[in-house]
């Protein structure tokens, strides 16, 4: 399934290193893994695993080709942060 949302076309993400590796996420939305990434932090999880079947597929926008890797790190630290204020 194709990403439908806006966070395909988000500056956030024109900072993201590229990575096509096709055993990394290739094609999947680095929004969603962003999202993904963040989201985790709130589930507690004692260690953290990226569901790349759960991810959409996307090569739209800034997020196009991007590091799935690096993107979903970025939320989950940003996440985590977020959760000492
Ligand atoms: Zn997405």
């Amino acid at each position: 399934m194709s990403c439908p949302q806006q966070h395909r076309y988000s500056t956030d993400f024109e900072s993201i290193p590229y990575d096509q590796s096709q055993f990394n996420g290739r094609h999947k939305c680095a929004g969603c893994a962003y999202e993904q990434g963040h989201i985790l932090v709130l589930s507690k999880a004692p260690s953290i695993n990226i569901a790349f079947e759960a991810l959409s597929d996307s090569q739209a926008g800034t997020v196009r080709y991007k590091s799935v890797q690096a993107v979903f790190s970025s939320g989950y630290l940003d996440g985590v942060l977020a959760s000492y204020k």
